[in-house]
């Protein structure tokens, strides 16, 4: 059995962060939607190009492409042992796909840990973003700087801020996954894979909890 892990909470919780500490620790691939549209926007692929266009004001891509594109990621050979997937599902029609396509293949979510930051917090740390052009590694401007200004530690590539990182767009996210991400709390308590983790903590302390979270649940040593 592939066990699937699901990073759910809002843009700027530290889910991409935490995942990639956690996946490492795990041996196991980290999914991001979010960097894998990125990817095909600077490949300029046709759905880089279409995804690019709900992105940039705050939307979410359509479920279609979205549900086809992560369908397309998981059943690669590097996902033999399971992954953990960041920012997907985000509506109750990703997440009911994402059943059906784990079920098809004899895989299941083994944890779904939701990180819960204030909303206030949220902001401080999309507004101070910094984004790595190669790899989608992820700084911050005050509470997690690079080693160099301007450089990811991990691959040397470029930083930048994500447009969508701005103010005006980072207000209309937050409202998104109010209104189409945060059901699928409840929609992962009901089938008792929520753990809930607090999130406005050092990004080590947090990186603890989780991996002793989904380790120790492996019968593996952390
Ligand atoms: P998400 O993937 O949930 O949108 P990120 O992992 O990209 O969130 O983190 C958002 C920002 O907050 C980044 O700048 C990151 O460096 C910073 N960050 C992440 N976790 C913490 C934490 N525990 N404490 C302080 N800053 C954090
Ligand atoms: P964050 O974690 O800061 O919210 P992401 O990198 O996960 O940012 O996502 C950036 C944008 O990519 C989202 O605002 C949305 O437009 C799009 N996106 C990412 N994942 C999904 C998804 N599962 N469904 C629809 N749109 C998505």
């Amino acid at each position: 059995m592939r066990d699937f892990y699901v990073f759910l909470g809002p843009p700027g919780a530290g889910k991409g962060t935490q995942a990639k500490i956690v996946a490492a620790r795990m041996g196991i691939p980290q999914i991001s939607s979010g960097d894998i549209f990125r990817e095909n926007l600077t490949n300029q692929t046709e759905m880089g190009i279409l995804a690019n266009k709900y992105i940039k004001v705050g939307e979410l891509v359509p479920d279609d492409i979205t549900i086809s594109m992560v369908r397309g990621r998981i059943s690669k050979a590097d996902c033999a042992r399971g992954a953990i997937l960041d920012g997907f599902p985000r509506t109750p029609a990703q997440a009911e796909a994402f059943d059906g396509i784990l079920k098809e293949n004899g895989c299941r979510i083994n944890k779904v840990p939701f990180i819960k930051v204030p909303e206030n917090v949220l902001i401080e740390r999309l507004s101070g973003r910094l984004t790595c052009r190669a790899e989608g590694h992820v700084f911050h401007k005050v509470n997690n700087p690079p080693r160099e200004a301007g450089i990811c530690d991990y691959d040397g590539s470029a930083l930048y801020q994500r447009e969508d990182d701005k103010p005006e767009t980072v207000a209309r996210r937050i409202r998104v996954y109010e209104q189409q991400t945060r059901p699928l709390i409840e929609y992962y308590m009901e089938r008792g894979l929520l753990v809930e983790i607090d999130g406005d903590r050092s990004i080590d302390l947090v990186s603890a909890e989780l991996t002793k979270i989904l380790l120790d649940d492996e019968g593996n040593d952390v």
